[in-house]
């Protein structure tokens, strides 16, 4: 009663507590008082249990994510100390042995070892690291046996940032919910009409009294028992805590409710190229020269200017060029070093102006070329061009086609050439194709594609996180690739692929649908057995007693109902 009250102070009138509040204090004033008694009790004993599955459920989810480390072996100078991970410092040196999980992310120091980062990509593949390999918080060693120096608090450590995803991730609420919420407003009111209708109208259409046993004002309150909409207000939430939690075990990092709700609903996925549908890990195919420098010297203007860079193209060459000593030795004489997005870099060196990018950087007009062309320009002159080659990632081409057969356009932006884009496209089955643009011609895009679906579909944007943090930030639905993209991309989109891999954006699809589907089941059911008692309630056949329990156990079967998201 005190929390009607309160609700009612806060401006929410029409709820459950209200409901039960009104059919317990009608039921005193016509004389029934065990049922009275009857319906606070029940309801009290049937919140409690389900809270406690409500609880359970979800602490049962979060332990089959099973990612957390316990404990950390520190190591000391007179050998091991065994710590809580939070309690590790950056640059400490944690050993890690078979079947354990590793505590904090870092560097391997020393050792080799096998990894099974299943709980955090949602991949059954093993890992092999060796010396100087980055290690996640989460994995499990399979073998070997690791010395591992610190590089991230656990706070800040990948293992940390999934938890806390995954815990907030319910937070937001979905427009489902906010539907129950919204119903609610118009049910409640509705609910009490009817009820005060029957109390008032069904003696004077038929024989049943006002005050009796069975009379009227009783049945109007067995009334209001059933139309209390617990089962739903409950098992909703649960399912989509269902869901993301699922989903995060199949690799796929969903941050919200709306959003797992919303992926069902996507009409169209805009892709970015390089990274997501490509390796982003390019190899040199050749090295062109059109002045007096050598192709030795050509590379050494694009990797030093490139070791200042995050972006693939920028990693590539350096992987590939094997040029670490030369950069090592010169770096330091780089200065006014500058990222232009979608084009390239730029810096000084040796009273030299270096520009490393594509065509439209270095103002050239654009020619024909199968491979992606960096040109390097020093002051005035087009000294060279380094032609990188990428290839598809493995299943990319798979997944497109099933995101195709069930109907949702794809289309391609890239900031690459036009015919490395529309070959890799065709290659893809990819309907749509957009190149050679800038950041912010994405972002203008894709405002335009969204603009087309207004209310009636989601336009979902997937990229690596590189020069795209604002496209993705702006989708319906933006879904990042890896997490071993940018920090700010896994902050701005809504969807992390933790593999990288298309093929989890179906598995996100599948969770969504099923998601929802079990949601419609719960309302269906709940509104269905309600419906029943009711009408036996209105002839007289059931009792306070029987409207109690049936709302009870509807809500727990709902509950279980809703697990079955994450079982399958
Ligand atoms: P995508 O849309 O394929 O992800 P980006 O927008 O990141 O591509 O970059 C577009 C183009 O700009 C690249 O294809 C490349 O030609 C050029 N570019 C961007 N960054 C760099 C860099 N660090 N070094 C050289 N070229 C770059
Ligand atoms: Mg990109």
């Amino acid at each position: 009663v005190w929390q009607a009250v309160r609700n009612i102070s806060k401006g929410r009138v029409f709820d459950e507590h209200f409901l039960m509040s009104v059919s317990t204090i009608g039921a005193f004033v016509i004389g029934e008082y065990p049922e009275a008694v009857a319906v606070m009790l029940f309801y009290q004993v049937g919140e409690f249990f389900q809270s406690l599955a409500v609880e359970h459920s979800r602490k049962s989810i979060s332990d089959l994510m099973d990612i957390k480390p316990e404990y950390a072996n520190l190591k000391t100078k007179d050998g091991i100390e065994v710590l809580d991970p939070s309690d590790v410092k950056v640059g400490d040196i944690v050993i890690a042995k078979k079947g354990e999980k590793i505590p904090l992310d870092g560097i391997v120091v020393k050792g080799t070892g096998s990894l099974d980062t299943a709980s955090l990509t949602g991949e059954t593949k093993t890992q092999d690291v060796k010396k100087d390999d980055q290690v996640l918080s989460g994995s499990i060693v399979l073998d070997g046996l690791l010395e591992i120096k610190v590089t991230e608090k656990y706070e800040n450590s990948t293992v940390s940032k999934i938890l806390e995803l995954v815990e907030n991730a319910t937070d937001k609420k979905a427009k489902t919910e906010t539907f129950v919420n919204k119903a609610a407003k118009i049910y409640t009111p509705i609910v009490l009409g009817i009820a005060a209708l029957v109390a008032i109208f069904l003696p004077l259409i038929s024989n049943v009294e006002y005050l009796t046993e069975n009379g009227s004002i009783y049945r109007a309150l067995i009334f209001l028992v059933i139309s209390c909409p617990c089962a739903i207000a409950i098992s909703v939430p649960l399912c989509y805590f269902s869901g993301i939690g699922k989903s995060s075990k199949e690799g796929i990092l969903i941050k919200g409710s709306d959003y797992l709700d919303g992926i069902k609903d996507i009409k169209e996925i805009v892709f970015d190229k390089t990274g997501t549908l490509t390796k982003g890990q390019f190899t040199i195919d050749k090295v062109e020269v059109y002045g007096q420098l050598t192709k030795e010297q050509v590379l050494e203007y694009a990797v030093l200017g490139e070791s200042y860079s995050n972006h693939p193209i920028a990693k590539s060459i350096i992987k590939k060029s094997n040029m670490e000593k030369y950069i090592a030795e010169h770096k330091e004489k780089v200065s006014s070093y500058e990222e232009l997005v979608g084009k390239g870099i730029k810096y000084n060196f040796e009273g030299k102006v270096v520009l490393v990018g594509n065509s439209s950087l270095v103002e050239k007009e654009k020619e024909k070329s199968d491979s992606t062309k960096i040109y390097v320009k020093v002051d005035s002159e087009i000294v060279g061009a380094i032609c990188l080659k990428d290839e598809i990632k493995h299943g990319t081409k798979a997944a497109i086609a099933k995101l195709n057969a069930r109907g949702i356009i794809t289309k391609m932006f890239t900031g690459d050439n036009t015919e490395i884009a529309e070959k890799i496209a065709k290659e893809l089955g990819i309907k749509e194709v957009k190149s050679e643009m800038l950041p912010n011609e994405k972002y203008q895009e894709l405002e335009k594609e969204i603009a087309k679906y207004e209310n009636n579909g989601k336009v979902a944007f997937v990229g690596d996180g590189i020069n795209d943090s604002p496209v993705l930030a702006e989708a319906d639905i933006g879904a990042s690739m890896g997490l071993n993209g940018q920090d700010l991309a896994i902050e701005t989109s809504d969807i992390v692929i933790m593999d990288g891999k298309l093929s989890s954006f179906n598995k996100a699809i599948n969770v969504s649908k099923r998601t929802k589907k079990i949601i419609m089941q719960n309302i269906y059911f709940a509104l269905g057995i309600k419906a029943i008692v009711l009408v036996l309630g209105a002839f007289g056949i059931s009792t306070m007693w029987e409207a109690v329990f049936a709302d009870v156990g509807v809500t727990f079967i709902t509950v279980l109902n809703s697990l079955r998201i994450f079982k399958k």
